[in-house]
């Protein structure tokens, strides 16, 4: 039986790749013009730092990690997350002695061991950025300014911006009780894993897809009726500062977001093109990480896109993906080795130009020319080579000219494939 890849780990092939790159370059493009750096970060890490930084009643470390045990006994697992890692590195490397504020960006494989389903993978990208040592909501409000001009940039429409706070150390829990205690009376409609949640993480309830526990939760305490002034004023001028930028945004009370590390604002941006898995992108404040993984006291704040739902919103085919510019099509071992010679100058130059290796007819190198969508075919038969001449086909317009193999050839050729028809 042929091996093949595990369930809900893609492939992303060729054709496809356009995509990739096109977003990748410009959230590059977006997020330096931002003043933020990339960083890279290891795939796998010591599992005490999700555990602790996550947090053990999430669905993420509960149940979604993959950790195994290595060589020599250390429990390791594959990144659920990216900012748990970039906190970590932020503090190994003392980055706060170059300059209290950091702003950085990272591109990668996340693992989540979830259920497949269409958006929703085990192996899955994510495009983060976070900002590090500041607690002003000005840079709150850059930040989801830069997610939405990002996403706008890629090419996508109709997204909604959900905002919410959830509170901080000092109210959260008095919301937490709350929820809790108004919970506790409608627990026969609960799910299983929300009855669970109710002691461990009732805030978790919230978005919770079953429909008992959406209703359930319908008329519960939002967390608006408990937060303390300070983390009210913060999201006040979270809000002021997004409308001046221009943008508008939908509170959502319910949003909770899946980690137990945010702290006061949290968003979403959904589309509603995507289905039952609307978030394209997500992210939050997180004040506390820090002394969790086992630093000092450093507010944060940063978001995450996924890739594949991002993608899966871009438009077909089209411009994103690559053809050959020149197909040289010969005949014969004198022309396949100027064929040859031709091909490789080309590719010096960074012109992307294929040849036939398998010395086919010059009609079955013409057919794959046309498969490959090649912008134009230079043909060298032997009598091309006689005369001197290659012919040039413009295989759009179907015209065809003649170019002189002397000196000069070369530049001849690059000048007429690169004006563009
Ligand atoms: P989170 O880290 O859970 O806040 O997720 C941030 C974004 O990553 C989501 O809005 C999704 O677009 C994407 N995402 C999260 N989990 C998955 C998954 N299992 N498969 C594909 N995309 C995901």
């Amino acid at each position: 039986m042929e091996v093949q890849a595990i369930r809900g780990f893609n492939d992303v092939l060729p054709e496809e790749i356009g995509r990739w790159q096109f977003v990748e370059k410009t959230a590059r493009k977006v997020f330096e013009g931002f003043g933020f750096s990339e960083i890279r970060i290891p795939i796998l890490e010591r599992t005490e730092l999700f555990s602790r930084g996550i947090g053990e009643a999430t669905d993420i470390v509960e149940k979604e990690m993959y950790t195994f045990t290595d060589r020599s006994g250390n429990s390791l697992t594959l990144r659920p997350e990216a900012t748990a890692s970039m906190a970590r590195a932020y503090l190994e490397h003392q980055l706060y002695n170059f300059d209290s504020m950091a702003k950085l960006y990272c591109i990668g494989p996340m693992f989540r061991y979830e259920r497949p389903q269409k958006g929703r993978y085990r192996q899955f990208y994510q495009v983060d950025a976070e900002v590090f040592g500041v607690e002003n909501p000005m840079v709150d409000a850059e930040l989801i300014a830069m997610l939405i001009h990002f996403l706008k940039s890629v090419g996508l429409e109709r997204l909604e911006l959900q905002l919410n706070t959830l509170g901080d150390r000092a109210c959260r829990p008095k919301y937490r009780e709350g929820l809790k205690k108004y919970l506790e009376g409608k627990v026969s409609q609960l799910c299983e894993d929300c009855r669970r949640r109710l002691e461990s993480n009732p805030l978790r309830i919230l978005d919770c897809k079953v429909e008992t526990c959406k209703q359930a939760i319908a008329d519960a305490p939002k967390v608006t009726d408990f937060i303390c002034s300070e983390c009210q004023n913060h999201f006040d001028r979270v809000k002021e500062y997004l409308e001046a930028a221009g943008l508008s945004y939908v509170l959502n009370p319910r949003m909770v977001r899946g980690l137990d590390y945010y702290t006061r604002t949290a968003f979403e941006v959904v589309s509603y093109q995507l289905g039952s898995q609307n978030a394209v992108a997500g992210g939050g404040r997180y004040d506390n990480l820090f002394q969790e993984i086992g630093g000092k006291e450093i507010p944060g704040i940063g978001f995450a896109i996924g890739m594949e739902r991002l993608i899966s919103l871009l438009p077909e085919g089209g411009e994103f993906v690559k053809h050959p510019d020149l197909f040289v099509a010969a005949l014969g071992e004198a022309s396949f080795k100027e064929a040859y010679r031709i091909v490789n100058q080309l590719h010096l130059e960074g012109i992307r130009a294929e040849l036939d290796y398998e010395g086919k007819s010059l009609k079955s190198q013409m057919r794959r020319a046309d498969k490959l969508k090649s912008r134009y075919t230079l043909i060298l038969g032997q009598e091309e080579l006689n005369r001197g001449k290659a012919l040039l086909r413009n295989m759009g317009t179907k015209s065809q000219e003649e170019i002189p193999m002397g000196d000069g050839f070369l530049n001849q050729l690059k000048d007429k494939i690169s004006t563009i028809d």
